[in-house]
Order: structure tokens, then sequence, then C-alpha cells
């Protein structure tokens, strides 16, 4: 029997419509819904990998703890065995990506029934900073989208949301005034669409932000903007014909892409790209783009890493698909634990010889509420769960019934964060003060390497008038090192990217891992890296 359901794809925060289509219980793939959602029938490379993801032969199906199955009630035996022994301060409860609102409320609801504190978002995604907002900022909707003139594009936004891409290039075209400016650290797709394309130094987007706040409102002393404007590295000249645009009445929206290991300071990065929406004249709107939101703990994930390494928290349970291995650089701060347990998609994430491992079903095969960029919608499974996967309402629930503990569905849970703009001042100027010379190393996050399904040999993009300098031909192998790892990689060359710069995936832990993370006052961020790269000797 053949079945088909429509639903809401929830693989990034765009929610495009698609369906999903069954014979005799087996996934055969998507199918394209013409005519309905923003998307008209379209998917990007996430949502065509939709099926795959649902039906991939790495789905994890029971609980695992160093190496062996468990039964479900074993596992939430132990768990609530630990669980009651633990002074509530030696505990952390962390959550990432892929949960309902009514899943994040529920998780919040069991750490507060369990005076646990330590609650922070394990999503440690320059995104994750967009829970963090200024208040008077104002959200677009898809009709903004349609009437606006100026785009002010920060970031890959047509790489990691290409479905978005068509409604900008469809209303910049049928508008003679219609332009688009974007911001970045070399010549993405989306740069090439661009009127006028503001080149910045990586990872010093947020000074050209803040600077570009100051000129368009006055305030320029406020924004430090000189010293700002030469360590964005911009072009004074193109920021001068951005401004006297931006000056103008027009209908301007700013959509940001943040991506990891791209983006410097990724709390100055949110802060600085909404600030300059508030300072904009005329109706002006701000649309994150993001593969998920998450939401703000209790705490920040920076919190609970400190007290691990100071042997404060000694237990950690974490609900979602990503963390932590997604996040390669705290594993060993996490073998320190006496106690790890965590949700898991694929069995090729899990560490097999550590931790205890629970299945879990992806967004796609549950039912509950999801914030879009366009705002919140609801979600009906368009596959069943995989065999053996639960979802995280129902591991938190049987959770809560092995403790014993009541739960009452109704907790209330905070989604964002007040940003300071006193604070994102100090925060630029600890930017501004950062020298990076030397190769660079920045991250990108094109849909189509959607977690590494596609990819064959990772590779490094340079310019080609660095093959010479790296004693490398195109396509051959190269070693690439960061002060925390080394990593081989075919070189690949395009134009596109500026000499001293290079640009690899961040899909893949593996690569991932060339960035080493920093933590300033609470804010965990992967920013640029100073690398070399080399041809070993054979
Ligand atoms: S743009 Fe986002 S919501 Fe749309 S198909 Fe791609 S991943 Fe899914």
């Amino acid at each position: 029997m053949t079945e088909t359901r429509k639903g809401i794809c929830s693989l990034c925060r765009l929610g495009c419509e698609l369906a999903i289509v069954t014979e005799d219980w087996r996934i055969k793939g998507v199918e394209y819904l013409k005519g309905s959602g923003l998307n008209d029938g379209r998917l990007c490379p996430r949502g065509n990998a939709a099926a795959l993801y649902l039906d991939h032969p790495s789905r994890l199906t029971f609980p695992r703890r160093e190496g062996h199955e468990l039964r479900w009630r074993d596992a939430f035996d132990d768990l609530a065995r630990v669980l009651k022994k633990s002074d509530s301060r030696s505990v952390a409860i962390t959550y990432d990506a892929n949960l309902t609102n009514e899943e994040y409320s529920l998780v919040w609801e069991l750490a507060e029934k369990l005076n646990v504190e330590n609650l922070a978002s394990s999503y440690l995604e320059p995104e994750y900073y967009f829970t963090h907002s200024i208040p008077e900022v104002v959200g677009a909707s898809l009709e903004d989208v349609r009437n606006t003139t100026i785009f002010f594009l920060v970031g890959d936004v047509f790489n990691q949301a290409p479905i978005l891409s068509r409604h900008i290039l469809e209303t910049k075209y049928a508008k003679k005034s219609g332009r688009i400016y974007v911001v970045d650290s070399y010549v993405t797709h989306t740069a090439s669409f661009a009127d006028i394309f503001l080149r910045v130094a990586p990872g010093m987007e947020p000074l050209l932000l803040l600077a570009l706040s100051g000129l368009v409102s006055g305030k320029e002393k406020e924004m430090v903007t000189e010293k700002s404007i030469v360590s964005s590295g911009v072009d004074e000249e193109a920021l001068r014909e951005v401004v006297r645009s931006l000056k103008g009445d027009e209908k301007k929206l700013v959509v940001v892409a943040a991506a990891f290991g791209r983006t410097g300071d990724p709390l100055v990065s949110s802060g600085s790209s909404q600030y300059l929406v508030t300072q904009l004249p005329g109706d002006s709107r701000f649309l994150p783009m993001a593969e998920s939101f998450s939401s703000v703990g209790k705490v920040e994930f920076a919190t609970v890493l400190e007290k691990i390494l100071e042997g404060e928290v000694k237990v950690l349970i974490n609900f979602g698909e990503l963390f932590p291995h997604m996040y390669p650089q705290f594993h060993d701060a996490l073998r320190t634990l006496s106690y790890f347990a965590s949700t898991a998609v694929l069995r090729i994430h899990i560490d097999e010889n550590w931790g205890l491992w629970l299945p879990t079903t992806l967004n796609l095969e549950k039912s509950g509420t999801v914030d879009t960029a366009f705002g919140t919608r609801t979600v009906s499974p368009i596959a069943e769960p995989y065999s053996g996967a639960r979802s995280v309402e129902e591991i938190v629930q049987d959770l809560a019934n092995a403790l014993p503990l009541a739960l009452t569905k109704t907790s209330a849970r905070p989604v964002t964060r007040t940003i300071d703009v006193q604070l994102l001042r100090s925060r630029a100027e600890r930017l501004s003060a950062r020298k990076k010379n030397g190769f660079m190393l920045i991250g990108e996050k094109p849909a189509f390497l959607f977690r590494s399904f596609f990819e064959d040999q990772p590779q490094v993009k340079v310019n080609p008038s660095e093959l010479k300098k790296i004693g490398v031909m195109r396509g051959e192998p190269v070693s690439v090192k960061t002060p925390c790892t080394k990593s081989e990689l075919k070189v690949t060359v395009t134009e596109r990217v500026p000499p001293g710069l290079c640009v690899v995936p961040v899909e893949s832990p593996e690569l991932r891992a060339l960035f080493a993370h920093s933590v300033d006052e609470g804010v965990i961020s992967f920013q640029p890296q100073v690398v070399e790269l080399w041809k070993e000797k054979a």
C-alpha cells in the first residue's frame, strides 16, 4: 500500500512543505507539493535528503552503553538511579537542536522538578545567539520579503536557505529600484548576486555592521566607527555608497546567515545585525536564517563547561540530535564526567565505548509545534517513528515515571534573552583589537553538504595564486594545521576566495575539529583560525 503524508520540513527553520511517500511501511522518497507553502514544491538539498535521513541505515534503534544494547527499562532505571543519588548541583541538563517547543518545555520542567540549575542549550552554532534579541527589532513575514526594496544580506544566505533566495531574487528583479548588498569575507554564491559586495576581513562582520549603524544614524562616535571601518577591512568607497542608499526611506530587510567557523563573536554578530535594523530609517525588518533556533537555558553552556572542568558538574544528560558529536572540541572535557547520557539519531554519531545513548526520533516523525522563520507552525509526523526510536517527549516522560516525578506539561520557558547595546560595543572593541595575520581558515555551510551525507572527499578551497606558495597542484591532498588539530584535505581552487583565505565545509565533526573554541564572558565561539597549509613530502 502506498501512502503519502504531507507536512513541514524541519531540517531548517524556513518551514517548507513536502510529503513523504511510503510503500508497505518502507520510505520511498519525498514528494514535491506544487502550489503550497513558501516553497511551491521546491526543496533545497537538505529537504531532498529528508527521506534518506529518516531511513538512514545507521539509525540508532536500541539504547546502547559501552558497545552493548540494553532495554529501555534498564536505561531509564540507570538514569533514575544516577539522578536520585546525585546532588542536583552536580547535574547538568542540556538540549540542542531538533526538539519541538513542547519538548523544550518538558525538558525545562524536568530540570525544575529535579532542582537542576545547570540547564543550558548545547546548540552551539552561532545562530543560537539569534535567541538573544534587541526588543525594538521587528521580524519579517514572507509578505515583507516580497515588499522589500533593499536586501542587506550578511553571510551566505542563498547557500544556507536556497528556497528563500528565489523570493529575494524575484522581488529584486520585479522592482527597478531593487538592490542587494552582501557582507562576507569571500565571493560566495550569494555575493555573486550583489549590487554592492562589502568584503570584510574574516570574522569582522559585526564591526562593519556597527560602523554602518553609526554612519546611517549619525552616532559615529558611539559606534566606534572609524576604528571599526579600518578593522573590518571594507572598501570605504563601496561602504559610502551603501550608506547613502540605506539612508533612504525604501523598505529594507536585513537577512543574516551565521556559520560555524566564520562568524566572529556570535553574540556581537547577532546583536550588531539587529542593532543595524533599529538604526535604519523607514520600515526595516530582520530575518535570521537558521537550521535550528533552540532556546535559552537558565545558564549558558559556557557555565556548564566551566563547572565540568572544575569537577563541580559530574553528570550530564543531553536531549537532541547534534551534541556532542558535532562538537569534538569538548569530548575530552565530557570524558571527565562520571556519567553522561544523550539522545542520538544515528549510530555513527555515538561513541560506542563511553556514555549511555538513547535512540530518538527526528522532528519529521513528531507531533507538536516548532518555531520557523515566519512564525510558529504545528507539525504532524510525515513518517512513522523509526523502529526503536522515541521522541524526546516520550523519553522525558518515561524518565519522570522511573524517578518517579509528576510532570504537568504546563511549564513555561523563556525563549529569548535581551542583548545590552553597551555590551555589544565593548565586545566589538575586543574584536577590533584582535590581529589575525597569516593564512585564515573559515567555515562554510552549503545546504548540499547537509550532515556530510553526500561528501566524497573533504576539500579546502584556496585562491589559485596560493598553489605555488603551498607547493601543491589542484586536486592533490594538502595538510591543514590549526592550533588544535591537523587534517589532510583535497585542495580546490577558485578566484572567489581571496589570497590569504581558505574555506572548508563544516558539516562533519572531523572538519569542525579544525576550529578551536574560545570562551569570552560566557559566550562560546568557533571563530576563523590561523592555519598552516603544506604538501606532505612523499
Ligand atoms: S529550505 Fe529548509 S525547510 Fe526548506 S527544504 Fe530546505 S531544509 Fe527544508
